[in-house]
């Protein structure tokens, strides 16, 4: 593991700080929780995070995971200067820093030539974005340049204002939310300079665009645009400037934010749309679509005399048509009309108005989702790797960063909350397998007797949601397919019929009114790793399912709209195999995401949300030990505290010390482990101090390690 070969760096330094580098200032509590005296205590743990808390001191070490608190408030602490003292400064050296953490990887990448990934996690608001942009700007400013490529640096960094215009709401926890799970790759040519970058993103929070919760909002363009737009665009866009004229934007009766300016946006976000590589025409043709969705939520029906719907909103279809490119007629029968396929033979039923309603809805929907998309392949496009360095025969290296959406359990938790969990679930497996199971496999292996740490694996929560056939995810899209009558309450049923008596699975029924808390019996209940989450099963099936009707595919695909016409492919009407669903498409996603972070070396940040009320100076004990309880970094401590500080193998810790015991070497012929026995036996390593393992030397202390490295330097 790679923090280990750091480890003399690190607690070697620990000597540096107490001589000089860090003020006063800098030593309130501890810097790394490892040098914590009561490191089983939580309330110890809590205690270091809200002293340091008050003096700004926001980031904290554990072993190599960088615990970050968000302040609420712009630090000085960001700069350029700042930026230039964390460059090639060991890990421990001075305070804490994300820079640290962004420096670190990017120097074991180098030196190594091994691909790392830096994982951010937390809840909503807990500054994982922040943390993700900072060390993006980070590599940005301080990596050297590759001529071929010297825009990529500003496109990685613009890509960000792009994709939160999109991508970002304002929600209760967070004013600048991102609604998708997003990782990113940056490649580095042999030089260290960024010569390319990546997206993947995950599961955008698509029914923001047609509801938004009371005081939240829909996704910021749609209020950039009403602010930011100059007369004549919105003249051409049949917009008028009110948000509240437009029924996708008022439900949350929230038009307005009080910590950021739409108009100001509008304009960071079309420079860098710019920056980015989209042409002009692309950006009227994006911004078409933008409006289009504003007014397809306006478009009414009317119920005639014998049920069936008609369009009672001529003006706002004609300019909705002539918006999406297509033709108005045969939009309008697709907004009304469903297109079955019966035995071979088409058949043309009209929808009541619910399901007017509600195909209007998916199609805005559809149209958002599929832009997004298109708008992070553009991005990727634009960040892709030239060919000529591709094929330069150097090799890139590559650091991922993911900053993806926390655990999340709300008032009201859907299908949305279930992938979101379900997704955390799959992180806190990633991070067990790589750090707290990996480590107690090496003592194993290497037969050191230590004590093992308790720690609860989640696998078994992982298989009740994805295990083939019988997993919650499973059995949805057995009771998608399943003709006939389906409805969310037989999924229920269905799951209780397969799932009773599993011990994280509960339901009203199952529970037997032995719950603590009432459930409500559409509901059925997770015991996650993080805690317990209540699940409301309506709507699930048609969240999964994710249908939208034949026809409107059919009316879209024919759209002179050149984004849209890419969005909606002629070959997906023609083949009517069922596309995957929603909960397995996001499961198979999950899985190569999983498979990408297991490639890479991995480094953590770990988020945490001092207070609910996004304010400065306000530490929530409670909020935040519950955050320390799920992202499990009380165990992640008993783990590196409880073990050795440093362990190198034979060869290498021979390598380095043998020039301590002239007597034997270079004369030595004997065994490694004979070898090393000596040498620490001259060197006078007492019984407790180190174990010697298979192939490896184990070291407790730091200071048993600091006494060598000085003798070593004394000696030279
Ligand atoms: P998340 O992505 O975890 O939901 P964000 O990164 O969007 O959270 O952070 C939420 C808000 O908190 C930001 O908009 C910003 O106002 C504030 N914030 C987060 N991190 C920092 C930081 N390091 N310094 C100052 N403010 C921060
Ligand atoms: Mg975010």
């Amino acid at each position: 593991m790679r923090y280990h070969g750091r480890e003399v760096d690190v607690e070697g330094r620990m000597r540096l700080v107490m001589e000089s580098t860090l003020t006063a200032r800098d030593r309130v509590g501890v810097q790394d929780f490892v040098l914590l005296e009561k490191y089983n205590s939580e309330a110890a743990f809590i205690e270091n995070l809200r002293r340091r808390f008050g003096e700004n001191l926001v980031y904290t070490y554990i072993g190599s995971v960088l615990v970050s608190v968000n302040p609420y408030k712009e630090l000085e602490m960001y700069s350029k200067q700042q930026m230039e003292r964390y460059r090639g400064v060991s890990f421990y050296e001075i305070s804490p820093h994300i820079y640290a953490l962004a420096d670190n990887t990017y120097r074991a990448m180098r030196t190594e030539r091994k691909d790392q990934c830096i994982m951010i996690s937390g809840e909503s608001g807990a500054g994982k974005t922040e943390a993700s942009k900072k060390i993006l700007l980070y590599f940005a400013v301080t990596c050297p340049i590759n001529e071929h490529m010297a825009t990529l640096g500003d496109c990685l960094l613009q890509s960000n204002p792009v994709l939160e215009a999109f991508g970002n709401a304002k929600t209760f926890r967070n004013d600048n939310s991102s609604r998708f799970g997003k990782y990113m790759d940056v490649q580095f040519d042999f030089r260290g300079a960024p010569v390319g970058g990546h997206i993947l993103n995950y599961l955008l929070e698509k029914s923001r665009v047609v509801h938004q919760n009371q005081g939240e909002r829909n996704f910021h363009i749609f209020y950039q645009l009403l602010e930011g737009g100059d007369d004549d665009l919105l003249t051409t866009l049949a917009l008028e400037r009110n948000p509240q004229s437009y029924n996708y934007l008022v439900k949350g009766n929230c038009p307005r934010l009080s910590s950021v300016s739409d108009k100001k946006n509008w304009k960071v976000v079309m420079k860098a749309l710019s920056v980015v590589g989209f042409t002009e025409e692309e950006v009227q043709k994006l911004l078409d679509i933008i409006a289009s969705v504003l007014h397809l939520g306006n478009i009414q029906f009317g119920e005639g005399e014998e049920g069936e719907t008609y369009i009672t909103t001529e003006t706002q279809m004609t300019n909705l048509a002539k918006l999406l490119g297509v033709d108005v007629s045969a939009l309008g029968e697709a907004l009304t009309h469903k297109k079955l396929t019966a035995k071979g033979e088409e058949m043309i039923s009209a929808l009541n108005f619910e399901q007017a309603m509600s195909t209007r809805d998916a199609l805005a929907k559809a149209v958002y989702r599929r832009t997004f998309n298109w708008l992070v392949e553009k991005i990727n496009q634009s960040l892709a790797l030239k060919e000529e360095i591709y094929h330069s025969g150097k090799g890139c290296t590559v650091i991922g960063l993911l900053d993806i959406y926390g655990f999340e359990v709300l008032q009201h938790n859907s299908f949305e909350q279930f992938c979101i969990n379900y997704c955390n679930e799959k992180l806190q497996q990633l991070f067990i397998e790589l750090t707290l199971r990996s480590e107690q496999e090496e003592y194993e292996t290497e037969g050191i007797a230590w004590e093992t740490v308790q720690y609860f694996d989640n696998k078994i929560i992982c298989d009740l949601i994805e295990e083939k056939h019988k997993g919650i995810i499973s059995i949805l899209d057995e009771e998608c397919l399943r003709p006939g009558e389906t409805c969310d309450v037989s999924l229920l049923e269905k799951l209780e019929d397969t799932l009773g008596g599993h011990p994280h699975f509960v339901t009203h029924k199952l529970a037997n009114g032995k719950t603590r808390r009432i459930m409500s019996r559409e509901e059925f209940r997770l015991l996650h790793y993080a805690g317990e989450v209540n699940y409301n099963v309506d709507g699930f099936l048609d969240k999964n399912n994710d249908l939208l009707n034949r026809n409107l595919k059919e009316v879209m695909c024919q759209s002179d709209n050149q984004i849209l016409s890419h969005c909606f492919r002629r070959k997906e009407v023609a083949d009517h195999r069922r596309p995957e669903m929603a909960a397995t498409h996001f499961k198979n996603s999950l899985m190569k995401l999983m498979e990408i972070l297991k490639s890479k070396e991995p480094s953590y940040v770990r988020c945490i949300k001092p207070n609910d009320a996004k304010q400065p100076g306000r530490f929530d004990e409670v909020l935040v030990r519950h955050q320390v309880k799920y992202l499990g970094l009380m165990e992640n401590l008993r783990v590196r505290r409880a073990g050795f500080a440093y362990r190198r193998r034979f060869e290498a810790f021979l390598q380095r010390y043998k020039p301590l015991c002239p007597e034997t070497w270079p004369n030595w012929h004997g065994g490694l482990a004979d070898g090393v026995s000596t040498l620490v036996n001259h060197l006078g390593y007492n019984a407790e101090e180190y174990k010697l393992g298979r192939s490896k030397i184990f070291i407790r202390f730091p200071k048993t390690l600091f006494r060598t490295e000085d003798a070593l330097e004394a000696k030279r």
